[in-house]
């Protein structure tokens, strides 16, 4: 298992590193949005040497509101056109492997929200090959989500694998390990946090209700890659306890 940090896109990306860096994190996800982390304020020699010093380059999450569902086609055809855009950054960098969210646009039928994503991530999975790039689909956290509404995606479209987040897969009466079973064999990548059921809170492991011992055993049979803890909390020592505990439980699994 190799553990990474999420660096806070709203951050100085030297310092995020930094601070990975020195508590041994194994690789970093590198969340490009604009702001701090616009493509055009990145220095790509500096970052790519300080992303060789950790076991793993790592993996690259583009922003997660790229619009790649919308109804209209020339939102989509712009949200292609932002993509490559930070996908430049990520071959610079040495990175290989980015997330894209998926996108379920309004009170449109599913097959239509689906038929929408399909087409934009087709073009944009292309483009990402051709920088050397796997595009992995995460979900997200609307009702759509299910396990077989990503499938049906993933079946329609060509080299995209599938990011597992265990936050997002705890809504809607649905749980964690519901996704594994079906979505394995597309399985790229996975981000952890907990919440409670009800939303998307990005807390520490075992402070919501995910039954991690559970999770991780019938996660470990199909999966031992990449795991990227998202804990959105001010104080940091939470994420350190998290990656303690992660390690405790996989091992257990
Ligand atoms: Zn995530």
């Amino acid at each position: 298992m190799l553990v990474g940090y999420p660096n806070n896109p709203k951050h100085s990306l030297e310092k995020e590193i930094a601070w990975a860096l020195s508590n041994d994190f194994d690789y970093m996800e590198l969340y490009l949005e604009e702001g701090k982390t616009n493509p055009a304020s990145i220095n790509f020699e500096r970052i790519k040497a300080l992303l060789s010093e950790f076991p793993l380059v790592g993996s690259g999450h583009i922003p997660w509101y790229l619009p790649i569902g919308s109804p209209l086609p020339e939102i989509r055809n712009a949200a292609f056109t932002a993509a490559e855009r930070y996908f430049k950054v990520f071959e610079a960098v040495g990175i290989s492997r980015v997330a894209v969210h998926a996108h379920w646009c309004g009170s449109f039928q599913v097959r239509d929200m689906i038929f929408f994503q399909v087409e934009t991530l087709n073009k944009i999975a292309a483009s990402a090959s051709s920088f050397g790039i796997k595009l992995m689909l995460e979900l997200t956290d609307r009702k759509e989500d299910s396990p077989e509404n990503i499938k049906n995606i993933l079946a329609q479209t060509e080299g995209v694998g599938f990011l597992l987040d265990s936050g997002h897969a705890n809504l809607w009466g649905r749980k964690p390990g519901d996704y594994v079973d079906i979505l394995s064999s597309y399985l790229e990548h996975v981000h952890l946090h907990d919440n409670f059921r009800d939303s998307d809170l990005h807390l520490p492991i075992t402070c919501g209700n995910i039954d991690w011992e559970q999770f991780l055993k019938v996660l470990k049979k199909r999966y031992d890659k990449t795991f990227t803890l998202e804990i959105f909390s001010k104080s940091r020592d939470y994420l350190l306890l998290s990656r303690d505990k992660l390690k405790k439980y996989w091992e257990k699994a």
